[in-house]
């Protein structure tokens, strides 16, 4: 399929048409569109390094960046394509570019973490847990699943984010299970080394037993909170796990 571009008519169609013919005919019309052949993702790639090499960092090569974010580069992808041009291009056309590439790219950070781990989970991540998050160190997102019969929430929890430590309370049954359904994180016990946890791991946390769970530091972590049935059940919401003893895990 052709690639339609107009910039050279909007551009420079009078001043210029047949230059302006070229760009959007020629250069956009047939080789950027010859995709059969090369991937608009790799013309990108191309078309990027071609513009840093040259030193260009003006407002075409911010076009070819969005772009080339556009045709599939990820955030982690145009730091290597650069970091790697920088070696054969120059260092400072590099830092040029990065100044660029950042602006670029900068939501991609926490939405493509975000939708990433989404893509990897059949439950939804649900809304920001408001209600709860004095009781979490950073950022957590609640969906239940079912509210009657038993209880059961879908958390999500993002990279370096844990609950409390706590005790589930009951006089009797009660207490909680965890299913974990996507990315890796932990779960811990009172005087217990940390567990580290994977989608289909299962944690059954009796009652009165102190203990926190959360994400990894380096991952979005979601597992299904469990109620299990019991009288006079509560939560009791201790202090925090501290970026000390959080820091001790990987
Ligand atoms: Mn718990």
């Amino acid at each position: 399929m052709a690639v339609k571009q107009t910039a050279g008519r909007d551009a420079l169609g009078q001043f210029a048409p047949k230059f302006a013919q070229l760009n959007d005919d020629v250069l956009f019309g047939q080789v950027w569109s010859r995709e059969d052949k090369l991937s608009l993702r790799d013309r990108s790639l191309v078309t990027v390094v071609a513009l840093l090499s040259q030193g260009l960092v003006d407002s075409s090569f911010q076009y070819h960046l969005t772009c080339a974010r556009q045709n599939g580069i990820t955030r982690q992808e145009i730091a290597e394509i650069l970091t790697h041009a920088a070696f054969y291009a120059g260092w400072p056309k590099a830092w040029a570019a990065f100044r660029m590439a950042k602006e670029v790219w900068t939501e991609d950070d926490a939405q493509d973490g975000k939708a990433q781990h989404q893509r990897e989970m059949a439950f939804p991540i649900g809304a920001p847990n408001d209600g709860f998050a004095q009781y979490f160190v950073g950022q957590s997102y609640l969906h239940p699943l079912s509210t009657s019969q038993v209880g059961v929430y879908n958390v999500t929890f993002e990279p370096g984010c844990r609950n409390n430590w706590h005790i589930h309370q009951a006089s009797s049954g009660g207490g909680q299970i965890l299913i974990c359904v996507a990315g890796r994180g932990y779960y811990q016990e009172e005087g217990s080394p940390a567990r580290e946890l994977h989608p289909g791991d299962v944690v059954n946390i009796p009652v009165g037993v102190k203990h926190w769970h959360g994400a990894a530091p380096d991952s979005w972590f979601s597992h299904l909170a469990v109620e299990v049935p019991g009288e006079q059940c509560s939560n009791q919401w201790l202090e925090p796990v501290s970026d000390e003893e959080y820091g001790k895990l990987n």
